[in-house]
Order: C-alpha cells, then structure tokens, then sequence
C-alpha cells in the first residue's frame, strides 16, 4: 500500500498535486479514499437523500456544445417543449408524491418569449407548491435580468456547469464565438451567486483531451467558487456529435466512472456541507452507478419525471438510461436504489444544501 496516500488523506484540504495523487490510485488503493469520503459524509450529511424531480421540458438549444447530443447541429432530434400544462402536471406530481424539489432543465434559449415563460412557470409552481419547495433551474447562461427576475418569481437555485474549468480545453469541446465563451459562462455562475441562488456547477470527466492535472484544477476551482451544489458525470460520447471523431482517444467507460467516483469522494471530503448529485450519466456505464455514488459521496438523486413519450428526444449521450420508463416506474426504482444504498429517502424535505445555509448565516452575521 502507498503510505503517500495514507498520509494525504490525514487531511481534509488537499492541494493540486495531492488531488492527482489520490486521482491516480489503483482500485485496492482508492478504497482508502472512498473509506474517508464515506466517514465524512456520514459525519456532516448522515444518509439522507434528497430528491429532485427531473423536468427535461425542452431540447430547442441555440448552442452547438461538441459533445451534446441535443446541440443546435443534429438535426437528426425530434425537437420538443412540454405545454405549460404538462410542466406544471410533472411539478405537481413531484410536490404530491413529497419529493420535495424539481428541476427544470432545457436547452439554452435567451429570448424575451422563454425569459417570460419560464417566469409565467415559476409563480404558478411556486403557487402550488408554497415555500417549503425547492426549484432548481438548468437552463444555461442567461442575462443577469433574467436570472434575478426568476428567482424574484420563485426559483431559488441554478445549475450551470463550467464542464471544464481550463479554457483551453473548454475552446476544445465547443465552438470558437461569444456564444460559447469561457469568460462568460465563469461570469454567470458569479452572477448567480450574488443574486442569492444557491449555485451548483460541475465537469465532466473523461472529455478528450482532459489530463488529471485539468481534473484537479476543476476541484479546486469549485472550491475557490464556494459552491452550494455539484453536479459531475462522466463523459459520455454520442455518435451524432464532433467529439465523436475523437472516440480512439477516450479511456474505457469503466475508468471513467471510476475516475468519477474518486472526483466524487475528493469533493466530499473537501466541500464536506455541499450537496452532491448522482448522476444519471453514470447509470448509463454501471447498472448500479447512481448507488456507488450515494454510498461514497453524494446526497442528492433525481428521478427522471419528464412524460416518457419526450425522453427519447433528449438524448445527450448514447445509451441514456430511464428512456423508457414514466415517472411512476422512475419512483419506485428510485426509492429501491436509494436503500440498496444504504440512504433514506429524505421524503417531503426541500434539501437545502447545509453549505448554503452556513454560507447565509455567516452572511447575516456579518450584517448585524
Ligand atoms: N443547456 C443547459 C446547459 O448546458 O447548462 C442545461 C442542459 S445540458 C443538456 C445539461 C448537462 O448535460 C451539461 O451541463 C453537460 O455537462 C451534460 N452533457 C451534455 N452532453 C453530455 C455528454 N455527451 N456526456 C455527459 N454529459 C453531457
Ligand atoms: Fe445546448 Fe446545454 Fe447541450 Fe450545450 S450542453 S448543446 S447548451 S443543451
């Protein structure tokens, strides 16, 4: 055994070179890691787990991201938006069914008639569903108007991965032009934060081209943002997009997910109060993916609530799992999964994310 990584994981802050270290570590080695990701988690979280339930309501994008299978290029996808109707059904199944939370995640579209619809949206579930009720939103960069006019009608969190945090990399995996800059998307999630968004970014992991060196700079990233949320799955190719042509290059899927579940335990034990979700993507590489992650790291499953007939349409990656499942099936199986993982579901609970609450009343101290 490599006493090196014994005596990293003494400590709870890790630098860049300690990160690369402990994101190397064979299988037998990385169970050191997990061991303390799991020991902290139980420590600041217990084994409570949040639901968000997942509203995919649109996959009309503006944007050309090399590596999404909705990207404005692939014509090849049936282009959809839910009616106001169908959003508001899923909502309200969540809120009946007690999940506690939804998110409402779409292709990116800055226009006057999305920014007052989603608006039109917010009060109306947030009508339903009172204050004790989390909405997330995931609908890409937007201007600072917009946001603060959102969460003024009732959204009070936002996802917005960085994807990665290396700008060179960044200009690999998508197109060179304002509309998809690195400077602007780092922007956002600073203007989130400072409207009072509880902020969750995140990468992915296995991107062509991705070194452990640009991995570790995303986690220390995150850790310079001080996020609230985090969100990572791995990489995961689509035959319908550039970063395709580079499939040669990638690692096999089992080192990604592998990869990701040690970026998972290293972000628990270094953003111990943040909330972590386990991500869909690694389902799709391990029938028990969404499982390892709760059990190592994260706090957070979201349970695919789109009506099935569109999630066939929002196909990011090949081989996408719960395309065939309504939200009803995607519920029981969410709640199986959750205690095969030894978590409870946290029924009814908005799941505020411990780190913001801190974050708020470190704030308010400071005000008084
Ligand atoms: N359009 C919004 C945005 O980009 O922020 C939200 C929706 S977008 C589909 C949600 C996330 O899907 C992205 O942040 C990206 O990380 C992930 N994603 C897209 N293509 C992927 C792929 N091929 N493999 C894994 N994740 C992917
Ligand atoms: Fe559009 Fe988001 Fe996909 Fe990029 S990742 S193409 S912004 S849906």
């Amino acid at each position: 055994m490599n006493t090196s990584i014994k005596n990293i994981l003494q400590n709870n802050d890790f630098s860049k070179d300690d990160i690369i270290e402990l994101l190397y570590t064979s299988q037998s080695e990385a169970k050191l890691l997990y061991q303390k990701a799991k020991e902290v988690k139980s420590y600041q979280i217990g084994d409570k787990v949040y639901l968000r339930g997942l509203i995919e309501f649109s996959n009309l994008c503006a944007k050309d991201c090399f590596y999404c299978g909705i990207r404005k290029s692939n014509k090849n996808v049936q282009r959809y938006s839910l009616s106001d109707r169908e959003i508001i059904q899923a909502a309200k199944f969540a809120f009946d069914e007690h999940y506690g939370s939804i998110v409402l995640q779409s292709g990116e579209v800055k226009s006057r008639e999305f920014e007052n619809r989603v608006d039109r949206l917010l009060k109306q579930i947030r009508k339903i569903t009172g204050n004790n009720f989390g909405i997330t939103l995931s609908c890409g960069e937007q201007n600072e108007s917009t946001y603060s006019r959102w969460f003024e009608s009732g959204a009070n969190r936002y996802l917005l991965r960085i994807e990665t945090s290396n700008k060179e990399l960044y200009k690999q995996i998508h197109p060179n032009n304002s509309l998809h800059s690195f400077q602007k998307r780092i922007e956002s999630l600073r203007v989130l934060k400072n409207i009072g968004y509880q902020v969750g970014t995140g990468v992915m992991v296995g991107l062509p081209g991705q070194t452990l060196s640009h991995i570790a700079g995303d986690i220390l990233f995150m850790k310079a943002l001080d996020i609230d949320m985090c969100g990572i799955g791995p990489y995961i190719e689509h035959k319908e997009t550039p970063l395709f042509e580079q499939r040669s290059t990638l690692m096999p899927l089992n080192a990604r997910f592998e990869l990701t579940l040690k970026v998972l335990a290293i972000i628990r034990i270094m953003m111990k109060d943040i909330n972590i979700a386990a991500s869909t993507a690694l389902q799709s590489i391990d029938k028990l993916g969404r499982e390892k992650a709760i059990q190592v790291a994260a706090n957070v499953f979201m349970p695919n609530i789109t009506p099935q007939s569109y999630r066939k349409n929002y196909n990011l990656y090949d081989n996408k799992p719960c395309i065939a499942e309504s939200p009803v099936e995607c519920q029981s199986c969410t709640v199986a999964r959750i205690n095969l993982a030894n978590g409870k579901v946290a029924f009814g609970e908005a799941g505020d994310a411990k780190h913001y609450l801190h974050r708020m009343n470190r704030r308010n101290e400071i005000l008084i």
